[in-house]
């Protein structure tokens, strides 16, 4: 039987390269994005020519009755979620903490924390045994900048990965005996459009000679690594995390 996946912000990026890869392995996919609908549709239409179903969702996951109706689309267009890939997030121009708005800080809060909790709790709902789903696994996009602290860059949205790597651990816990697993991937410097955010789009080439390869990782490393946690080959796994970061 064919497993549907959903994956938050992948009309581009990591989200994108994520999708491509799931659909080749057989999944049928929702394609959420925010603002881009045609780079959103270009990904659809994609998976569509490997012969397996998408569906383009805009929803603002950091909204609440978004969420819902994106999971309620996705039960009437693919059917029960199996797979989550909590992956959309923002950063914001570098400045270091002293400057920063409340305005700025719940925008990297909300749109890169709590929009994981809800997505996780509207593919709980489904997966669960105890509600007579078939379990399912889970992936959270976090960062290296969990742990790394991004000072005078974006320690807010450092912080906001930081919170990531801990739901992982709670949530892997708390749903493990419903038969859901979760997992988190801490990507590195990855040349991808998220950098433009910052205010420096020349950011992966100006930080390859602090990574140990010596270069920025790919979009598709990233989503090998998700695509593995989220497989059986990964079944005795939960709760657990990797870096993808060239040794970072
Ligand atoms: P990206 O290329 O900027 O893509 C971000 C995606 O998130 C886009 O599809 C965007 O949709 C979507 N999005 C943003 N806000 C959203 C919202 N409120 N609701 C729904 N979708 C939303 O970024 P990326 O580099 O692939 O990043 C993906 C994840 O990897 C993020 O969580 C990021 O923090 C993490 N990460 C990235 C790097 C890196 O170096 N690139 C490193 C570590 C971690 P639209 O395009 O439609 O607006």
């Amino acid at each position: 039987m064919t497993k549907v996946m959903v994956i938050t912000g992948s009309s581009q990026g990591i989200g994108a390269a994520t999708a491509l890869k799931a659909a080749a392995v057989g999944y049928d996919i929702c394609v959420n994005y925010l603002s881009n609908e045609q780079a959103a549709f270009e990904v659809v239409d994609k998976i569509q020519k490997m012969g397996r179903s998408a569906l383009a969702v805009r929803a603002d996951v950091s909204d609440e009755n978004d969420v819902v109706r994106l999971f309620a689309e996705v039960d009437k267009s693919l059917g029960k979620v199996d797979a989550l890939v909590n992956n959309a997030g923002v950063l914001d121009q570098m400045m270091p903490v002293e400057k920063m708005s409340a305005t700025r800080i719940n925008r990297i809060l909300t749109t890169n924390i709590t929009s994981y909790f809800l997505c996780a709790r509207e593919a709980i709902r489904r997966m669960s045994i105890a509600n007579g789903g078939q379990g399912g696994a889970i992936v959270n996009v976090s960062s290296a900048a969990a742990r790394l602290g991004s000072a005078h860059e974006y320690v807010d949205y450092a912080a906001s990965k930081g919170a990531i790597d801990t739901m992982t651990i709670g949530l892997a816990k708390e749903v493990v005996a419903n038969g859901i697993r979760v997992n988190a991937v801490r990507p590195g410097v990855i040349d991808t459009n998220i950098h433009e955010q910052s205010g420096d789009s020349n950011r992966v080439s100006k930080l390859k000679s602090q990574v140990p390869m010596q270069r920025g990782g790919t979009a598709e490393e990233v989503a090998d690594a998700i695509l593995w946690l989220l497989s059986d080959q990964a079944s005795y796994s939960t709760g657990s995390f990797i870096d993808v970061t060239g040794g970072r």
